[in-house]
Order: C-alpha cells, then sequence, then structure tokens
C-alpha cells in the first residue's frame, strides 16, 4: 500500500460532503443519547439495519435508560431480543449496563478505554460510542469500513489477517485524526459508504463519491479486493428434538446461561442419541413419531436437528433434560411467545406444527 495521506483532506470532504446529503435516516441516527447509541452498535453487529430497526424501537421503548436495563430481569432482556439471535450481546450488554450504573452512576463513560472494560465491548463498539454520542477521536473498523478502505487504498493484506487488520486500524486512526469535523460523522461516513455504495459483490463505483480517488478503481482491481482468506465450512452438528405438546401446552427447558443460545428456552434436545433423551424424560422412544427435520446455520455450525414428536403425558412435576438445561415446564401453547427464545426453536415447532405462528 502506497502512502496516499495527501489525498485524505480531499477524501474527507468529498465523502462527508455525500453523507450530510445522502445517509439513510435511521432511528438512531436521531439520537446522540450514549445509551441508545450503543444499543444500536450492539444490535447492529451481525444483523442487517431493517431486521435490527423494529428491535431497537422495541427494546428503548421497554427499557429507556441503562438503569433500567440493569434492574430488569434477564429473562425480560432476552425476551425482547428473541428473534435477533447472537444472544450472548443481550447477555453481555445486560451485565455491562448493572456494572455502568454500579461504577459510573448509570452514565456510559465517554473514554474508548474505558469502554472496553466493559462486557462485550470490543474495539469497534467502543470507537463508535466514543465518536458517535461523545465526539471523541476513535476509529472503527468493521466489515464496511475494512471493505472501503481496502479497495480505496488498493490494500493487499487479507483483511481477516493480524496484519491486515492492524493495517486497516492504524489507517482508519490516522484518518479519524485528520481535520477538525466530527468523527462520529466520518465514522458513518465510511460505514454507509460501504454498505450502500462499496458494496461486496459489484461496487457501484459510478456513483461513488470519492472514485476519483479510488486506488482499485483507478487500477483496474475493484473486483480483487478486499482479499480474504478462505473461509473454514462450519462444522455440522446433528440433534434430535422432542416436542412433547397436548392440545393446551407444549414441554419446553430452559439452557444453561454459559452455553449456545443460554437463556432461551426450547423443545428439549440432545447432541446425543434420542433413547438417552426420550429416558430422561421418562418415554418410549417408540411412542414418538418422527415429523420432519430442520436446518439452522450459523457462523460456526451447521446443525441438523432430528425433530420427533410425541403426546405431553400429565405430570406434576418434571425432572430438568439434561445436563444443558436448568429449568423446564409444560408451557401453555397460547403463551409461548411469552419465553424467550430463538429462531430454531421456531423452526422445530412449526415443523411439529405447534403453536410457532404465535411466535415472533
Ligand atoms: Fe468502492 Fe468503487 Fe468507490 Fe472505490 S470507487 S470506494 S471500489 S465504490
Amino acid at each position: 500500500m502506497a502512502n496516499y495521506s495527501a489525498s485524505f483532506p480531499e477524501l474527507r470532504a468529498r465523502l462527508l460532503e455525500w453523507y450530510g446529503r445522502a445517509r439513510r435516516d435511521l432511528p438512531w441516527r436521531r439520537t446522540q443519547d450514549p445509551y441508545a447509541v450503543w444499543l444500536s452498535e450492539t444490535m447492529l453487529q451481525q444483523t442487517r439495519v431493517e431486521t435490527a430497526a423494529p428491535y431497537y424501537e422495541r427494546f428503548l421503548r421497554a427499557l429507556p435508560t441503562i438503569a433500567e436495563l440493569a434492574e430488569a430481569s434477564e429473562e425480560r432482556v432476552l425476551g425482547l431480543w428473541s428473534g435477533l439471535g447472537y444472544y450472548r450481546r443481550a447477555r453481555m450488554m445486560h451485565a455491562a449496563a448493572k456494572r455502568v450504573t454500579r461504577a459510573y452512576g448509570g452514565q456510559l463513560p465517554s473514554d474508548p478505554a474505558e469502554l472496553r472494560c466493559l462486557e462485550g465491548i470490543g474495539a469497534y463498539t467502543a470507537g463508535a460510542v466514543a465518536s458517535i454520542a461523545f465526539g471523541r477521536r476513535a476509529a472503527v473498523v468493521d466489515g464496511n469500513v475494512a471493505r472501503v478502505l481496502a479497495r480505496l487504498f488498493a490494500m493487499d493484506d487479507d483483511i481477516k489477517s493480524a496484519r491486515g487488520r492492524a493495517r486497516l486500524w492504524a489507517l482508519a486512526d490516522e484518518l479519524v485524526a485528520e481535520g477538525d469535523g466530527s468523527p462520529g460523522d466520518w465514522n458513518q461516513a465510511l460505514m454507509e459508504l460501504g454498505a450502500t455504495v462499496c458494496v461486496p459483490r459489484e461496487p457501484r463505483c459510478a456513483g461513488c463519491p470519492v472514485s476519483g480517488l479510488c486506488i482499485s478503481r483507478a487500477e483496474g482491481r475493484t473486483g480483487d479486493l478486499p482479499r480474504v482468506g478462505r473461509k473454514s465450512k462450519p462444522t455440522v452438528v446433528r440433534h434430535v428434538a422432542i416436542v412433547l405438546a397436548s392440545a393446551k401446552a407444549v414441554l419446553l427447558a430452559r439452557r444453561r446461561p454459559q452455553l449456545l443460545f443460554g437463556g432461551l428456552w426450547e423443545p428439549p434436545s440432545t447432541a446425543g442419541k434420542l433413547p438417552s433423551l426420550a429416558a430422561r424424560l421418562g418415554l418410549e422412544p417408540r411412542t414418538l413419531e418422527h415429523v420432519g427435520d430442520v436446518i439452522h446455520v450459523l457462523s460456526h455450525r451447521r446443525m441438523h436437528v432430528s425433530v420427533m414428536r410425541g403426546v405431553l403425558p400429565r405430570r406434576s412435576r418434571w425432572q430438568v433434560p439434561g445436563p444443558e438445561y436448568d429449568a423446564v415446564e409444560a408451557v401453555a401453547r397460547d403463551g409461548l411467545q411469552t419465553r424467550a427464545h430463538g429462531a430454531l426453536t421456531v423452526k422445530v415447532l412449526e415443523v411439529a406444527n405447534v403453536g410457532a405462528r404465535d411466535l415472533p
């Protein structure tokens, strides 16, 4: 990568002018409330803007301050997050809100280094909150920024490699420190360009405000950049789930907090064999019917779930159906939406034809 810092002032001027007139009107851009900025940046990790927007608005209506988030039960927080996925984000934010209430009187610190000491806040979120909410000169590098910078400066390093990431952060740092404009606007302008113009497959260079300064365009290499090492294939994991339902209720178990999908309710399932799960539920496997299969893809694994269905026996007490769970309950079918759950549970209940249409 050559030294192109001479073009920085022009790059900044053009991109900020474009952002001022072309930026999308998104709910979190109407506020500088640090809590709202933090919430939006947390929700937007791994989630599309259109998906996150209604969740963001509903969450803020229900828990409008850090203190209220800190006081809410985990069940309530996960319930508000239900369907958004990557629930660890919600649990980390909840824990961080408690710490902010205890240690900072309910006000987020503005220093990126202090922000990074909070649960779930990494370099990206710290930079975004510090620059957007507090106007601090802090850089951000997310997937959009990495792609834009790699193309603008024709960076040949793999952007996922340690060296590539270090160079991107150094470049972003240099850019955000240049001039006196708003660091928050600058960071958002870069992200907006990546989200709407310098998109992954076919960048819309003809409408790009900085095309005249883009090295990869000048070199005819926009199709080759950014360079990304080959992703490893997700691991295939096979599960079996048992949906026990009566006309009025369905059996759900809650996963232990430290596990994948921790804190969420689901029909009992196991990565082991059907007979052992059936035995833990006190059932004969032959009383269960195979009703279909579900495939659920996560970033690091591909889950194949074989769905069995049976009749929910009348019992006053249930044993937790395995070490993955810390609670089990026959939940009224018309009350399913009150339990925190993930998209996989919706799919499994749908295949078993049990009230999934009521779930959000
Ligand atoms: Fe991206 Fe094309 Fe603009 Fe370069 S000219 S920054 S490749 S959209």
